[in-house]
């Protein structure tokens, strides 16, 4: 069919919009040509440049946008993430668990979840179901140097270098997906009568017109706030972050191990989040400007990396990034949808943003109108899944400081508030006393978090769901197979640990090749 797509902004939302949107779309179909894509971009107004820690996602994106796995890992000084590792969040110092992406041995036939709690709390969670966590303890890839790109050994997500990736996808999709790239500054939006937009007006003069306008602009919003005054729903009473201190940290020497998880630190105001890529890491406080000061939390910074060894002594001064967590009250209004950071931001914690966006943008592609009938449906859908998304990402995100014990300062005790906790999450937290969050938790079509980082961060963090009523009876005949899965566990993980390599020498090797 014969349309252009604008997509405005070239950050990761919009590059990533572009490629997912051309590879299905662009190519030429019979009876005419295939859909315009244009990625317009201001050369006066610079991207975000964080956003370095991925979902296992990403490895379907860059497969289905026909990027190859080498190529991606070697210009994007990127490296292999296995899940996160939160350290300190439940009491305090001296204790963390794993948010790992391999699913519980047995998961979706058994919920070992249940298992564990009657007969195997002796170990952790995490542990006694998954093999990851001390695969990560010991710096250790998620596959071997033969496996083939993309398939692994355990699941996995990237680190990579948000700048850099940037450029690839960029590169890619103008030389093999056909994206026109044009620089120019957006400074009006001309209306057509219908109150769709009809063309952008260019400080340069130039206009450019198109059938779907796609707002990839951050913070700035020009088309879903400044032009159609879309609310900007506040997220803040629940999630209190709204500051970010990032430092591109250099290693003390060139061999320094990689970890292959983001480490996540709880600071008395916030969490420090530790990225590791081939070249340097990214590490930065992002914290509650009303619960500490900026200098507080250089400080913290500071401490956090002077006493690593593998970082070197002296670091580049951190960049301060301000933000106010929250979303648009609705994302598509008349042609003209958001993505990325025009569309909402939260905190960094899980790395929720770019797996919206790649969500996003899959269903923008997809869903693709052909008239403005189709249009009015399809932005009406897009709205309530994307709210659902939303709702999904506070909730999840909130239950990491919920659940917490932690009692040293007010921000962990004013998280614990009710009313600082979503109705929805109290919700379901009522109902997880009694019932482990399973596989009826969500709608698998559009659901961002399954049960199963549900059940890692749940009993990671110390959580106890009753399981003494029928549920248990039904799950204590299935205990032999359980029993098994979990001493299985424990063999791979013995196995897994002593032949993969770590992920330094696989990316030495990647490398090299
Ligand atoms: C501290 C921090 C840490 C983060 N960590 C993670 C993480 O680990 N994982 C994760 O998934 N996400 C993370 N994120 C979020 C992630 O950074 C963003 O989702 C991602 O960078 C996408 O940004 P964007 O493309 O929407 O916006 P931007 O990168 O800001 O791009 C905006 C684009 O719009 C263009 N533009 C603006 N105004 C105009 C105009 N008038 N005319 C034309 N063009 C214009 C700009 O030139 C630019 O190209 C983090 C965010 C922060 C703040």
């Amino acid at each position: 069919m014969n349309q252009t797509i604008v997509i405005v902004g070239g950050g990761s939302a919009g590059w990533l919009t572009a490629g997912i949107i051309a590879a299905k779309h662009s190519a030429p179909v019979e009876g005419g040509p295939g859909t315009r894509v244009v990625l317009l971009e201001s050369p006066d107004v610079a991207n975000l440049g964080v956003g370095e820690g991925t979902w296992p996602t990403m490895r379907d994106t860059l497969r289905r946008i026909g990027i190859s796995e080498v190529d991606f890992l070697r210009s994007c000084d990127a490296s292999f993430k296995q899940g996160s590792q939160f350290i300190g969040w439940r009491k305090g110092e001296g204790e963390s668990y794993y948010h790992p992406f391999s699913a519980p041995a047995g998961y979706p036939n058994i919920n070992l979840a249940a298992h564990w709690q009657a007969s195997h709390t002796d170990i952790s969670f995490g542990d006694a179901v998954s093999s990851q966590g001390r695969v990560c303890d010991r710096g250790l890839a998620p596959k071997q140097p033969q496996t083939p790109e993309y398939a692994f050994s355990l699941n996995y997500g990237y680190h990579l270098n948000a700048g850099k990736f940037v450029e690839l996808l960029q590169r890619h999709c103008v030389d093999k997906l056909g994206v026109e790239h044009q620089l120019g500054h957006v400074e009006q939006i001309i209306a057509a009568e219908n109150g769709d937009i009809e063309a952008l007006q260019l400080a340069s003069g130039e206009t450019i017109g198109g059938d779907l306008f796609v707002d990839c602009t951050g913070f700035a919003a020009i088309l879903i706030g400044k032009h159609y005054n879309i609310p900007f729903v506040s997220q803040g009473d629940y999630l209190f972050n709204d500051t970010a201190l990032a430092v591109q940290a250099e290693y003390a020497t060139e061999d320094a191990p990689i970890a292959s998880h983001t480490k996540a630190t709880a600071q008395s105001a916030g969490w420090i989040w530790d990225i590791a890529l081939p070249s340097r890491r990214g590490v930065g406080y992002v914290f509650s400007s009303a619960h500490t000061s900026t200098e507080k939390a250089e400080k913290a910074l500071a401490a956090y990396i002077k006493t690593d060894p593998n970082l070197a002594d002296a670091q580049p001064s951190p960049r301060t990034i301000k933000f106010q967590p929250g979303h648009r009250e609705t994302f598509w209004h008349k042609n003209c949808v958001a993505v990325g950071v025009s569309a909402g931001f939260v905190e960094p914690l899980e790395a929720s943003a770019l797996i919206l966006i790649e969500k996003s943008a899959e269903w923008i592609s997809e869903q693709l109108p052909r008239d403005s009938v189709a249009m009015a449906v399809v932005a009406k859908r897009f709205n309530k899944i994307t709210s659902q998304h939303w709702r999904a990402v506070i909730d999840f995100l909130k239950l990491h400081y919920v659940l917490s014990a932690r009692a040293d300062s007010d921000y962990w005790r004013d998280h614990r508030e009710s009313e600082t906790i979503p109705e929805s999450l109290q919700e379901s937290l009522s109902l997880w006393r009694t019932q482990m969050p399973w596989l009826h938790e969500s709608n698998y079509r559009v659901e961002l978090f399954s049960s199963v980082s549900l059940q890692f961060v749940l009993y990671g963090m110390g959580f106890v769901t009753d399981i003494k009523d029928s549920h248990y009876r039904h799950w204590a005949r299935d205990a032999d197979i359980a029993n098994r899965l979990i001493r299985e566990n424990n063999v791979r993980a013995e196995t897994l640990i002593a032949t993969l390599p770590t992920n330094r020498d696989l990316l030495n090797r990647v490398h090299r090749k």
